[in-house]
């Protein structure tokens, strides 16, 4: 029981899910590309990992401006990221699967209060940003992508 309780406060040390890991720092690029859903110039909702911890994180294009853009973050439970890329890689998967296995895959992780704020040049990390209002769930596809969202945010550049 003790054990138990022990392995569980350890487990919740070494991972918390609703918080990203201490390797996303401004000025840094930690993190890898393992699967890119679509793309505006360079990837614009992927799954990325950290190299450091391997943590993986599900990234969505929320708002650009200029070269910078603001990505919504979920963390993706490693069962179920593994599961999708393996369908995804198959070669059988034609486009609506695609979309489907994402949508489905999208629907399981749990979002963070907290945006990955990129510079596109290098790329780098400029900032994680707390949020506390609700964020749009929709696809950048139909959001406007105008940069009001830094606006909104104070992200100055
Ligand atoms: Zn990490």
């Amino acid at each position: 029981m003790t054990l138990l309780l022990l392995y569980e406060s350890a487990k919740r040390l070494l991972y918390d899910p609703m918080t990203p890991c201490d390797h996303l720092k401004a000025g840094s690029w930690p993190l890898q590309i393992e699967y890119v859903f679509n793309s505006l110039i360079t990837f614009a909702d992927a799954l990325v990992s950290c190299r450091h911890c391997q943590r993986q994180y599900l990234l969505e294009l929320l708002d650009v401006r200029a070269h910078e853009r603001l990505f919504r973050m979920s963390t993706a439970d490693p069962a179920l990221a593994a599961g999708l890329l393996h369908n995804l890689n198959r070669g059988s998967c034609d486009l609506t699967r695609a979309n489907a296995e994402f949508a489905h895959f999208k629907n399981q992780c749990d979002q963070l209060d907290t945006l990955l704020w990129v510079d596109g040049k290098g790329p780098a990390i400029s900032g994680l940003v707390p949020v506390n209002s609700p964020l749009p769930q929709d696809s950048w596809q139909t959001l406007p992508c105008d940069g009001a969202w830094f606006e909104k945010l104070g992200l100055r550049r």
